[in-house]
C-alpha cells in the first residue's frame, strides 16, 4: 500500500500513483482528503486511504470520490456517525506511539468504533513509533505495540466482529519487523529508493536505489575580482579571482537554505561545486572557478549522479541535521517533474 502522501515525497503523486497502478498496485495511502481526491481526479482506481484528519464538513468528499478515512478515535468515530451516510474506513489503534489512533487500552471505545452502524469497516492499523533502531529497549517496544494491536483485534474477533484488513508497516518495519507484515505495508520512503539516512540505506539488506534526481540549469557564468563579494549579504567574498555559476534553483524549489554559504554541493559536467552565498528564492550561487567550461543552459545536479560522483537525498540531509523524506517532502511544485523509464 504505498505511501504517496506529500505529493508522493515531492516526486509528484499523479505520477507515481500512475505509474504504480500499472503495475498493479491497487491500495494506497495519502495524508489528507484533497490529495486523495486530486488522485481521483486523475482517474486512479482502488483503495486510497486518508490516513489523517478530515473536518466535517468534507465528509461529503469522502463519498463523493470513494475515499476511505481513518477513524482517529471513538469520539472522531461518532462524528463520522453522525455524518448519516456509510463511509468507508480504516481504524486506527494508538498502541503506544500516542499519536493518531484510539488507544489499545481503552477497548470499549474500539468496540464501540466498531459498533458504528454508518461505518463500514474495511481494516485496521497501528504505527510504530520506533521501528528503527536495534537497541534491545526499542525492539521490547516496538513487539508490545504489535502484540497490543493484535490483542485488540483478537478480543473484538472474541465479540463477533471480524477486521477485514490489518496493517502495522512502514518502510522501516518491513526492513527489522518483516513478520508482522499483515495484509498491507505502508511503504513511503523506501518505496523512493532509500531509507531516512545513508547509514540506514547503506545497512539495510533490501537493495535500494533512489528514484529521483534533481536537476537544474546553469542560468549564466560571472567572473568576480577579488574582493568583490555576492549574494544577499554580500556573503560571499572572493579572496582571488572567482567564476560563479548562477542556478536557476532556490529555496522555493525545496533547495534548503541551510545549504548556504559552503554547505551544500552540486555537480555541473561530472565536477563538485560548493554553493557559495546564500541560496536566494529563485536562485543560487555555486563556485565553478575549478571546473573548465561551464557555460549558461549546463545542467547542474543537485541530487543524483554526473561523472561517476553521486549525491543522494540522504547525503544533503545529512549535512543539515535532517533526514531525506523532509528534504523530498519539500520539493517545490515549481520543479518539473519527469518520468525517465
Ligand atoms: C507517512 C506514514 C507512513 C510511511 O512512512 P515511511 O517511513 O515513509 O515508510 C506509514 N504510515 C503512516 C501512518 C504514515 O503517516
Amino acid at each position: 500500500m504505498p505511501v504517496v502522501k506529500a505529493d508522493a515525497y515531492g516526486h509528484g503523486a499523479v505520477l507515481i500513483a500512475r505509474e504504480l497502478s500499472r503495475y498493479g498496485v491497487k491500495a494506497f495511502c495519502v495524508a489528507s482528503v484533497s490529495e486523495g481526491v486530486e488522485l481521483r481526479r486523475n482517474g486512479i482506481r482502488g483503495l486510497i486511504l486518508i490516513l489523517g484528519y478530515t473536518h466535517p464538513e468534507q465528509f461529503s468528499l469522502l463519498r463523493r470520490y470513494r475515499l476511505t478515512q481513518t477513524v482517529l478515535d471513538s469520539a472522531y468515530a461518532k462524528e463520522l456517525q453522525v455524518f448519516g451516510k456509510k463511509i468507508a474506513v480504516h481504524v486506527a489503534i494508538d498502541s503506544g506511539m500516542h499519536r493518531l489512533g484510539e488507544r489499545s487500552d481503552h477497548f470499549e471505545d474500539i468496540y464501540a468504533i466498531f459498533r458504528c452502524p454508518n461505518l463500514v469497516i474495511q481494516g485496521a492499523f497501528t504505527h510504530f513509533g520506533n521501528d528503527d533502531t536495534d537497541s534491545p529497549s526499542d525492539k521490547a517496544f516496538t513487539l508490545a505495540q504489535a502484540q497490543a494491536f493484535q490483542a485488540v483485534l483478537a478480543q473484538l474477533e472474541e465479540r463477533g466482529y471480524h477486521c477485514p484488513k490489518r496493517h502495522l508497516l512502514a518502510s522501516y518495519g518491513l526492513w527489522n519487523y518483516p513478520e508482522f507484515a499483515a495484509d498491507y505495508v505502508r511503504v513511503g520512503i523506501a518505496l523512493y529508493g532509500m531509507l531516512s539516512t545513508g547509514a540506514d540505506t547503506d545497512r539495510c539488506p533490501i537493495p535500494l536505489r533512489p528514484v529521483l534526481s534533481l536537476k537544474t540549469r546553469v542560468a549564466m557564468v560571472k567572473e568576480l575580482r577579488a574582493g568583490e563579494s555576492a549574494g544577499y549579504g554580500l556573503d560571499f567574498v572572493a579572496d582571488t579571482e572567482r567564476r560563479i555559476a548562477v542556478l536557476t534553483i532556490g529555496y522555493a524549489d525545496g533547495l534548503p537554505r541551510a545549504l548556504s554559504n559552503g554547505v551544500g554541493r552540486v555537480l555541473i559536467r561530472g565536477c563538485e561545486a560548493r554553493i557559495v552565498g546564500r541560496v536566494c528564492m529563485d536562485q543560487t550561487l555555486v563556485d565553478v572557478t575549478e571546473i573548465p567550461g561551464v557555460l549558461s543552459g549546463d545542467t547542474a545536479v543537485l541530487i543524483g549522479s554526473s561523472g561517476g560522483r553521486e549525491l543522494t537525498a540522504c547525503s544533503m540531509a545529512d549535512q543539515i541535521n535532517t533526514i531525506s523524506n523532509e528534504i523530498l517532502s519539500r520539493l517545490g511544485k515549481r520543479l518539473e517533474r519527469i518520468l525517465i523509464s
